[in-house]
């Protein structure tokens, strides 16, 4: 009698302690972070009714019986604009919602029927679930912290690559023309320092992403403070001991001060107040994005996500462990947008997600960090079709266009390793942006959200 009884106590410790989970979403701008948090939060509220979460056992069994909002603890954190993002969708025509450009926030209370019953298992039980959703480029920024100002020059990648050479052409032609010993001037500083911000912007819109520092592209709250007042100097070639022995009113001096600032007082807050207390993470990625934008792209983001993942390497010797002890015990990563492609290569897209993220991932199976990569649509835009195409069958997609145009299309083969020179000579990858379907259903249309929350959640909800 004393053995059932123990179990079941201990069972219902276990519960007890579970009953909070802080999840994660980030993503570099446009990987699809608002939509997945709309999505994410539309299926838990509809999970007993309308939403199809079949790859979600709790939701399939019946007994997940839903989702209401609470307010949220952090009073100093943005709330997650749900609300508004479910107005544009449900617009005639549907919009997608306004994305987010900070840190913000949403508690949900789910409730749930335990799995097993017996003595002391609750008939039922809740899971307070807060979500944050936060931009992947501030995560570019971790990587900084490891460097001085000097070691921040010496490692400029600003200078890789054609296209991204171009838009920065002016501010390097000026800012080769300083003189890092003269004396700092303000007024001069703070125009180079918006020439940088701007060709950091140009850039990202261009499509590309390693891209640093992070707040100069999504300042969050520090839009125009004089902390983001400065700019690496990559053409220094004095030596190191001379420069950090020069006195604090000159260029280099005063631009290695605003960059300490910066990491002490922009950087290491975010992961010591946010990051570090985070459960469970998904980072969102756009390939097949970055797969239809060309090779320079696509290098680009592989660059990128290699910083970003560091922000996950819980070797013992990494930064991040060193620093702050993080304690997130699960990580998904996601192809986003996989309703861009026709069903047949969804598998491509998650072994070419892995492939493009093969060194982080080796990294964290090695630390044991559970990790799933996975694709997914947040929230559908189109639907797949057969076509017959000289007396073949084949598959197809067909959406309407953010113009507005109804069409079908066959946007390509999705590569299920990194493309070669070969596939971007010959095969080439094409498809336009897709309004989201108007639907009459409350719940939003996807495709493997319920995988996702499974993952993330799922062991929550037993
Ligand atoms: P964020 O910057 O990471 O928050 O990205 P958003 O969530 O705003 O998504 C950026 C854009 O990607 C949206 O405006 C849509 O055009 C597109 N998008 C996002 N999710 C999906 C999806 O599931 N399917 C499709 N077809 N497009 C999506």
């Amino acid at each position: 009698m004393r053995q059932p009884l123990s179990r079941e106590l201990s069972n219902l410790l276990e519960r007890g302690r579970d009953r909070q989970l802080r999840l994660a979403v980030t993503g570099l701008s446009q990987a699809g972070k608002t939509a997945f948090l709309t999505s994410l939060v539309n299926q838990l509220r509809h999970a007993g009714v309308e939403a199809q979460l079949d790859l979600l056992p709790a939701a399939r069994d019946g007994r997940l019986l839903g989702a209401q909002r609470l307010n949220q603890p952090d009073l100093g954190v943005p709330r997650f604009p749900y609300d508004p993002g479910m107005a544009a969708l449900r617009d005639t025509p549907p919009r997608w919602p306004e994305p987010t450009r900070g840190i913000s926030e949403l508690r949900l209370q789910l409730r749930y029927r335990p799995a097993q019953s017996g003595w002391f298992t609750p008939e039922l039980a809740h899971l307070t679930l807060d979500l944050f959703d936060y931009p992947g480029e501030w995560l570019l920024d971790l990587p900084l912290l490891q460097h001085d100002f000097y070691s921040w020059c010496q490692a400029q990648t600003l200078l890789e690559g054609e296209q991204r050479r171009a838009l920065f052409r002016e501010w390097l032609a000026a800012v080769e023309a300083l003189d890092p010993t003269a004396e700092a001037d303000e007024a001069q500083l703070a125009h180079l320092a918006e020439a940088y911000a701007q060709g950091l912007r140009r850039a990202k819109q261009a499509g590309f992403s390693d891209l640093q520092p992070g707040r100069f592209l999504l300042p969050g709250e520090l839009e125009g403070a004089p902390v983001l007042q400065f700019f690496p100097l990559p053409h220094l070639d004095t030596p190191k001991e001379m420069l950090d022995s020069l006195p604090d009113n000159t260029l280099y001096a005063t631009l290695a001060a605003r960059f300490r600032y910066y990491q002490q007082q922009v950087v290491k807050p975010f992961y010591r107040d946010h990051f570090k207390r985070f459960d469970r993470q998904i980072v969102l990625v756009d390939v097949l994005g970055a797969l239809n934008a060309g090779p320079e792209r696509f290098e680009d983001l592989s660059r990128a996500l290699r910083q970003l993942m560091q922000s996950f390497d819980y070797g013992k010797r990494s930064l991040l462990s060193r620093l702050f002890a993080p304690k997130i015990d699960r990580l998904a990563i996601a192809a986003t947008k996989a309703d861009h492609v026709t069903p047949d290569q969804h598998g491509h897209v998650v072994q070419l997600l892995e492939a493009l993220l093969a060194e982080p991932l080796k990294d964290l199976r090695f630390a044991n960090v559970p990790v799933k990569a996975l694709s997914l649509a947040a929230i559908r835009a189109t639907e797949a079709r057969e076509v017959l195409h000289d007396g073949k069958r084949s598959s197809a997609l067909r959406g309407t266009t953010l113009e507005g145009e109804d069409v079908l299309v066959y946007p390509g083969d999705v590569p299920n390793r990194l493309p070669n020179a070969d596939f971007w000579h010959h095969q080439g990858f094409d498809f336009p942006s897709f309004r989201p379907m108007t639907s009459s259903s409350e719940a939003l249309s996807h495709i493997r959200m319920d995988a996702a929350i499974d993952w993330l959640i799922g062991d929550k909800l037993a």
